[in-house]
């Protein structure tokens, strides 16, 4: 008999993992709590490594549609303009990793995603959140609202930064503010003046700050993507809340005018206040007996190395290998889940590091400021590779 594997939630995380589920010959059924799929109007970066993943599953060209392929990272002070460093991308990167470096809608990742799934004939609950589960040697069993209980070999968390899965399984509390706020913004570079429109990614870095822009949707939107550090108080959970800016606008007034120029261009922003919580410390925190976590669930990082969808869907590549494998009798179920995880959290963990690392340089002030554009002038691409990354999985 095929086996059965349930997914909890329907992000770019439960997509890839039901898409890689279902590939692997398993029966997938994915349960979303929404009523219906829905993706933040927001742009995604993803690096070669991910870009190697979905040109693995067979997408390039679905991705090819509707992504952007920029040619080059900018990094650029935030405070005189001046650019500090370049990262070529384009071809360089593609030949040095065998997939380019991709910008693209979160909404078209999550679509091309949700075609596919379909097309491998996983089955798709909407409005249905899960309430709880239990597992034994043999079986995990969920529970959702009114529903017969379900039985599976395997449950698979990809049910986000509050995973309630996580806690069921690993009970350890919710994840930390880091006292960080996000603004995003999507705008038409037809509506934008010649000046502002842009084929690449550019980071501009400033104390306590910064601001990161690329194209989406085949270049026609560019992304916008401000992080200040402020007051993040009251219900994190439900922070998504729309605003004009004011407080990016403020704590950018020192800023160089190209850069007030990019954001005095945006009519209105979504903000987030951003969570994490400290790099994994285990294997057990990826997967226990038949319940494996996946992306945000099992490791949400700082958005500062653009990976956490990334990973998700790295794990998603990790857990179809161990599910086809488990298709033979001799291996036992908990036995591969535990090979994921093993073979999983250590690079999860050095991610959510480099982020938080990544988050500290790129926000510097003072003498470490000064150091970070000399360094950056002395090593250049060097210093804004990250071969161990974007050479993997
Ligand atoms: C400002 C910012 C910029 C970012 N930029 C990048 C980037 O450039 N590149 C990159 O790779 N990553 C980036 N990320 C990170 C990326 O957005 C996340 O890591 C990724 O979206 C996580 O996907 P996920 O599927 O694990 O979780 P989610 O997208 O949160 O999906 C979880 C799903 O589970 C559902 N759910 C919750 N509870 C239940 C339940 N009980 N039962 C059923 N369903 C449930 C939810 O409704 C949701 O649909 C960024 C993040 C931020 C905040």
């Amino acid at each position: 008999m095929t086996q059965q594997a349930l997914i909890a939630g329907g992000g770019i995380g439960g997509l890839a993992a039901a898409l890689a589920g279902a590939r692997a010959g398993w029966d997938v059924r994915l349960y979303e709590r929404a009523p219906a799929f829905s993706e933040v109007g927001a742009g995604i970066q993803l690096g070669p490594n991910v870009v190697k993943v979905l040109h693995g599953w067979g997408l390039a060209d679905a991705l090819a549609d509707v992504a952007a392929f920029p040619d080059r990272l900018e990094v650029r002070s935030a405070v005189t303009g001046k650019t500090l460093g370049v990262l070529r991308l384009g071809d360089v990167m593609a030949q040095r990793y065998g997939a380019p470096y991709a910008t693209v809608h979160r909404a078209d990742l999550h679509g091309l995603l949700l075609a596919a799934a379909r097309q491998a004939g996983v089955i798709f609950k909407l409005n249905h959140g899960l309430d709880g589960f239990s597992q034994n040697a043999d079986a995990v069993g969920v529970q959702s609202g009114d529903d017969p209980p379900v039985e599976a070999d395997v449950l698979v968390g990809a049910d986000g930064l509050w995973s309630p899965v996580r806690q069921w399984l690993l009970g350890d509390g919710p994840p930390r503010a880091t006292g960080h706020i996000a603004h995003r913004a999507l705008l038409p570079q037809a509506d934008l003046p010649e000046t502002l429109r842009s084929s690449q990614v550019t980071a501009w870095l400033g104390p306590k700050l910064h601001v990161v822009q690329y194209p989406v949707c085949g270049g026609k939107s560019l992304n916008v993507v401000g992080i200040v550090e402020g007051n993040t108080e009251g219900d994190l959970d439900n922070w998504d809340q729309g605003t004009d800016g004011a407080g990016l606008h403020a704590a950018l007034a020192g800023s160089c005018a190209p850069l007030q120029d990019l954001v005095r261009a945006v009519p209105a922003w979504r903000i987030w206040a951003l969570c994490d919580r400290p790099p994994m410390q285990g294997a057990y925190q990826h997967a226990l007996g038949r319940v494996a976590l996946l992306g945000d669930a099992a490791h949400p990082m700082r958005p500062y190395l653009a990976q956490g969808a990334g990973m998700a869907i790295e794990d998603a590549a990790e857990l179809g290998r161990v599910l086809a494998q488990a298709l033979d009798p001799a291996l036992d179920v908990p036995t591969m889940l535990n090979r994921y995880a093993l073979n999983r959290w250590q690079r999860n963990a050095r991610v959510q590091a480099r982020a938080i690392r990544n988050g500290e340089i790129f926000h510097a002030d003072g003498l470490m400021r000064v150091g970070r554009d000399a360094s950056l002038k002395l090593l250049g691409e060097r210093l804004l590779d990250v071969p161990w990354l974007y050479g993997g999985p």
